[in-house]
């Protein structure tokens, strides 16, 4: 047994890692190890949510952002996007087309669009509320004040995925423009956590200048903040950004990663990322089977699916469009998994 096989066995056993061990465990890894690994990862999966993948629609309804990320497609300053933002009524009918496909969470993402005041947001969180009292109403809008939180939790939202994306401020600092700080960002989480939502957070694998520490540092993080969800996918450059030529996360450290979320904190919802999916073909089911137990294929109408381009070759088509849920429930069938029509609640 080596040392690091010990380590999982800690994590395996409730145990937690120091900065040191996390760091030795992902800069140490081999396929050996990643195989042992995924196997105490799906069989604590199996123990808490058997074989059910959930499913989550999801509606990117603004593709409008007043940040200016370096890594994303849709930042402020990429005059190459053609943009679009969608009305209360389209979004509406989005959830009514998901609903009769079998889908009871809806996951509102966009950027940072102002157009979208507290006022036209909780007016759409109450109209969603209203048709679909069964349903789960999940925001992912970036970074907002305590007030703002609160009037949409009043109005009907359960669930906020906002994701850390790196917890080191000084990579955070090399990913991001000075206005946006990681000490903000997580403050936020806080917010939200405290304010009753079912939080979820995340980083994604492989950004520019990430190095094993900072990951050892985003696992501590998480184990403190013990969230519900957490979303984590490989960085894929966008060539219209600072970071055109940068280098894609690869499938192996994201799987990796996946699989010692799932060891660290056994009742996590852990979608397998549309990213994952992007960047190899059975992406999605190598996640389902390193522990993941989510998937969110996307509800938005298909003419603006092209235009919320986050990364190159951002797939919308297939297994990742709501409308394909046969074909995804036959994919995750093919490696013994059951898509549900289920809210998908954390147990945690
Ligand atoms: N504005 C909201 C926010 O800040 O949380 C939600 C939209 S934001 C575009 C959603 C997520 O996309 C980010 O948290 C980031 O991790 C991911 N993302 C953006 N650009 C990416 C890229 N080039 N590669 C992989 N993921 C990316």
């Amino acid at each position: 047994m080596t040392n690091l096989t010990l380590l999982i066995d800690k994590l395996n056993t409730n145990q937690t890692l120091t900065k040191e061990e996390w760091t030795a465990l992902i800069s140490g890894r081999s396929e050996s190890l990643a195989e042992y690994l995924f196997s105490l990862a799906r069989e604590k999966r199996h123990h808490y949510y058997g074989h059910d993948v959930y499913i989550r629609g999801l509606i990117e309804f603004t593709n409008y952002c007043k940040n200016d990320c370096l890594y994303c497609g849709i930042r402020k300053s990429n005059r190459n996007a053609n943009r679009y933002r969608l009305s209360k009524e389209e979004i509406l009918s989005c959830c009514h087309a998901g609903y009769n496909l079998g889908f009871r969470t809806f996951v509102l993402q966009g950027g940072e669009d102002g157009y979208y005041t507290n006022e036209r947001t909780c007016g759409i969180i109450q109209s969603i509320r209203k048709d679909f009292p069964d349903c789960a109403i999940t925001l992912s809008i970036g970074e907002k004040n305590w007030e703002s939180y609160q009037k949409f939790y009043e109005a009907g939202a359960n669930r906020y995925l906002l994701r850390h994306e790196t917890y080191n401020h000084l990579h955070y600092a090399k990913l991001h423009p000075p206005s946006l700080t990681a000490q903000t960002r997580q403050q936020c989480l806080w917010d939200l956590k405290n304010i009753g939502y079912q939080v979820g957070t995340g980083f994604m694998v492989g950004s520019p200048y990430q190095t094993a520490e900072h990951l050892a540092e985003d696992m501590l993080f998480i184990k403190e903040l013990n969230p519900q969800m957490i979303g984590i996918g490989p960085f894929i450059p966008h060539h219209d950004t600072p970071f055109a030529k940068e280098t894609s996360g690869t499938l192996e450290l994201t799987l990796f990663m996946l699989g010692l979320l799932r060891l660290m904190l056994p009742k996590i919802l852990l979608p397998a990322t549309t990213a994952l999916g992007t960047i190899h073909p059975q992406g999605r089911e190598l996640g389902i089977l390193a522990g993941a137990n989510v998937v969110m294929p996307n509800l938005s109408p298909t003419d603006v699916r092209k235009n919320y381009m986050l990364y190159d070759n951002k797939l919308s088509t297939g297994i990742e469009a709501a409308e394909c849920r046969t074909e995804l429930e036959e994919r995750m069938k093919s490696i013994g998994y059951q898509v549900v029509t289920a809210r998908g609640d954390s147990l945690n």
